[in-house]
């Protein structure tokens, strides 16, 4: 009987260690990354990104050597243009087909349109998910027709948040729109500074512009060239930002893609069989980004370099890495659940660590 004390205490410390041993475990797995931004630069290719370099780029250098990137991302399969595409990034969606989200338009919605009344069903979204998990949202945009957002989301419109706590209806808790994307930039960060958004969409309009107006020109100083540059500026602006910001450096990942790219000559992107207009760029960036890694490289069970092709979603074989992957690759990163309804990244597999080394080698 004298033995029992003794034995019951080693029992109880065996517990305990055991205890902590799998609060440690979890504790490694657990994500770092409390913020999410996701950058969408309107229109820019990435080999203009490789033509700046890194002495005229350093900012999406710093992404491509502290992150994850990939030069061969693709858009949606049917559509290059803006919002359709864009629609795809937040709701890991394809435009067409029975889970497509539907949305074709690409002009400002006319008053009533939204996505839910077009595609006759909710579309959930990337503000939804985060939002309804208590996270606070923002959508800045340097173009009016993003309000389609704001007016698909918001507190009279968006789904009621039947998970834990109730976060309401208004799934955007920051919709602001500038199309002077200097000011857009000083504006997000200010609005960081009071509120540290979990999630939030930054889109900056200028290659798209710039495009348009001159050409996807990539020649020393052209229109486009220089607001691709400006994109650089921008990011080393939001840089400067988490860099010195205690409430999120250390803790925010950035996810940095385009809707299309774009012609020389026709000065358009809308042929979506067009691989100088499928052809985009993808870059994460975070805690939880190991660095230097090209992304299909660290993706090779999942994802495939499509080469010059846009495969199709039903096609056979492995899915290039596209746009739509931001969505659910934002929510993964915060430690959520994929977004309901979608199919692009819906398992969340995207990979953005190397893969660790088998022990022993
Ligand atoms: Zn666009």
């Amino acid at each position: 009987m004298r033995n029992h004390p003794p034995k019951f205490f080693r029992q109880l410390l065996t517990f305990y260690l055991f205890c902590f041993g799998l609060l440690c475990s979890f504790s490694q797995d657990k994500n770092k990354t409390e913020h999410v931004i996701l950058i969408s630069c309107d229109g820019l290719r990435p080999d203009a990104v490789e033509f700046l370099g890194e002495k005229w780029a350093p900012n999406f250098y710093r992404i491509i050597k502290e992150g994850a990137h990939t030069h061969n991302a693709r858009t949606d399969f049917n559509y290059t243009v803006t919002l359709p595409n864009h629609t795809c990034m937040l709701t890991g969606r394809g435009v067409l087909g029975e889970a497509g989200h539907a949305w074709i338009e690409n002009s400002t919605p006319k008053i009533g349109q939204i996505l839910h009344r077009n595609k006759k069903a909710y579309i959930v979204s990337a503000f939804d998910v985060a939002h309804d998990q208590g996270l606070k949202t923002a959508l800045f945009s340097s173009k009016g027709k993003f309000v389609l957002y704001d007016l698909s989301y918001n507190d009279r419109i968006g789904r009621a948040d039947t998970q834990g706590e109730d976060n309401g209806k208004d799934k955007i808790d920051h919709y602001h729109f500038n199309a002077k994307t200097e000011e857009l930039i000083k504006s997000f960060t200010e609005s960081l500074a009071k509120t540290p958004y979990g999630f939030s969409m930054l889109h900056l309009r200028d290659p798209d512009t710039a495009g348009h107006a001159n050409g996807w020109d990539i020649q020393p100083k052209s229109v486009y060239i220089s607001a691709v540059s400006k994109m650089n500026w921008i990011i080393g602006k939001l840089f400067d930002f988490i860099d010195t910001n205690e409430q999120m450096k250390g803790k925010t990942a950035l996810i940095i893609t385009a809707d299309h790219g774009g012609r020389l000559r026709t000065k358009t992107h809308t042929k979506s069989d067009e691989k100088l207009n499928y052809t985009i760029p993808f870059y994460v960036w975070g805690p939880d980004v190991s660095p230097g890694n090209e992304l299909y490289k660290i993706n090779p069970s999942s994802r495939k370099d499509p080469g010059d092709k846009n495969p199709k979603y039903e096609s056979d074989g492995l899915q290039p890495i596209r746009n739509g992957d931001a969505g659910n690759l934002a929510m993964s990163l915060l430690g959520l659940h994929a977004i309901d309804g979608s199919t692009i990244n819906s398992k969340q597999d995207l990979n953005v660590k190397a893969p660790q080394k088998a022990e022993g080698n």
